[in-house]
């Protein structure tokens, strides 16, 4: 395994490995399941549900030579999706401190170089745009930027821990023969953060943003095949002196003890400045990858030397911890749409509540309720007698966890009867407070589509 690969990004496209063959456990498990029967897994959805294909069934997203392979595009159901995932993400990194940056998805080589990408990492990037004397690249990682930003003021420790964020893109110049669906691309929106710190408060970062990848996992319904300690291996490319990596290595180990995390360490895996764990998934055929990681990094603060001024007036390196929560936004929803069989938690469905008139005569009631919802702010929709029978709209919408059919009776006395995806009825309520309950189910992520009481 080529060392220079194994770039921190989550995203990481490393061959996959068969997991062990364990079942599901955790909280979400029976909410999944749940999902996957109402799903309409009938016998011919046997085989594992397969991202590419449900993508582009449920018109999420999909690809055209004319963009370019490895390029796909989202569609509205998919970017509504995608767009839910990263305001949770955002919103979860300023509840935990973050400040959140933007930076350019290109810059000067030289910006690798200093930071070891163009030596350890070359093979991987877009080959650099020449543009009146410099040399231009599409950048394989943020850190460079984010180091870049960090240098541009000077820095006391009681700014540390400074937790800088960004949902950013970057590139990767993967051949046209491996790629497909939302695993294997050349263009990825990275979940990504940057922790500057003293040697100190490393450990404890590392434990906090663990903490946020669990919280994550039990928002999204997600649960991790394992938790991997990398470690580099013999013969690969790597900077730092061993002393560093000991240190860092026996810092995430005790993040991981901290968090009461079981683990595994492989050698072979680590990024190419430093140790990290990695939080691997596995797809319905067992396959895994890797969905979240944090690592530490003594390198590429030398390198872009930077610094604090400490307590005692004198100028102090900083540590930096490399973190993502989900990953990449594309193997994120890559990864849930195979979880879920395409049946999202109610607070990530692109369609939350579909409204069905019986007849044309409760047409304005159902859009009236449909206002109400959106008002809400959830995602409704009307489907009306002209998409086919009751039954055959009630199958078209058997992935929207919430179904409100509205007859003679409902229109008459302003009231809902729902219909939940796990196949649930609940009693037909005034539809203001149907509506609460599934605000409150969406504002809370629950995993319950109708909590009791
Ligand atoms: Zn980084």
């Amino acid at each position: 395994m080529n060392a220079s690969r194994r770039h921190h990004a989550p995203d990481d496209h490393a061959p996959a490995t068969p997991a062990p063959g364990r079942a599901p456990e955790g909280r979400a498990a029976d909410g999944q399941a749940a999902n996957r029967r109402a799903a309409g897994c009938h016998a011919a959805d046997r085989r594992a549900p397969d991202h590419r294909r449900l993508g582009r069934e449920l018109g999420l997203f999909d690809t055209d030579p004319l963009i370019g392979a490895g390029l796909p595009y989202w569609l509205p159901d998919g970017a509504e999706v995608r767009h839910t995932l990263e305001e949770y993400i955002r919103s979860e990194e300023r509840r935990a401190g973050y400040r959140h940056v933007h930076s350019p998805v290109l810059g000067k080589r030289e910006l690798y170089e200093i930071s070891g990408h163009w030596s350890h990492y070359g093979e991987d990037m877009f080959p650099p745009m020449d543009l009146g004397g410099e040399q231009l690249v599409l950048r394989p990682s943020l850190c460079p930027h984010h180091a870049v930003i960090y240098r541009s003021r000077a820095r006391s420790y009681r700014e540390l821990p400074l937790r800088m964020a960004e949902l950013g893109g970057m590139y990767r110049s993967e051949l046209s023969g491996v790629l497909g669906g939302l695993t294997r691309v050349r263009a990825i929106q990275l979940n990504d953060a940057h922790i500057f710190c003293t040697p100190d408060q490393v450990a404890e970062e590392a434990r906090a943003a663990l903490e946020m990848i669990g919280r994550a996992y039990r928002a999204l319904g997600i649960r991790p095949a394992r938790y991997r300690l990398s470690l580099p291996g013999a013969g690969g490319k790597y900077a730092a002196g061993p002393g560093l990596w000991q240190r860092a290595a026996a810092l995430l180990a005790e993040a991981l003890d901290r968090c009461g995390l079981r683990y595994e360490a492989a050698e072979g895996e680590a990024a190419f400045y430093g140790p990290k764990i990695d939080v691997q998934v596995a797809d319905g055929a067992g396959r895994e990858s890797t969905l979240s990681t944090v690592q530490i990094d003594f390198h590429q603060p030398e390198r872009f030397d930077l610094g604090y001024t400490g307590p005692d007036g004198a100028r102090h390196r900083p540590v930096m911890i490399h973190r993502s929560v989900i990953g990449s936004m594309e193997r994120a929803v890559a990864h849930l749409i195979e979880a879920h069989g395409g049946a999202f938690p109610a607070w990530l469905a692109p369609t939350q509540l579909t409204v069905l008139p019986i007849g044309d005569a409760q047409w304005a009631r159902a859009e009236a309720i449909a206002r109400e919802a959106a008002e809400r702010g959830l995602r409704a929709e009307v489907a009306g007698a002209e998409r086919g029978s009751l039954g055959a709209r009630v199958r078209a919408a058997r992935l929207v966890p919430y179904l409100a059919v509205v007859g003679a009776r409902e229109a008459a006395d302003g009231s809902v009867a729902l219909r939940l995806r796990d196949g649930r009825r609940p009693a037909a309520l005034p539809s203001g407070e149907a509506l609460d309950r599934i605000a409150a189910v969406v504002r809370d992520r629950g995993a319950d589509l109708w909590p009791a009481g």
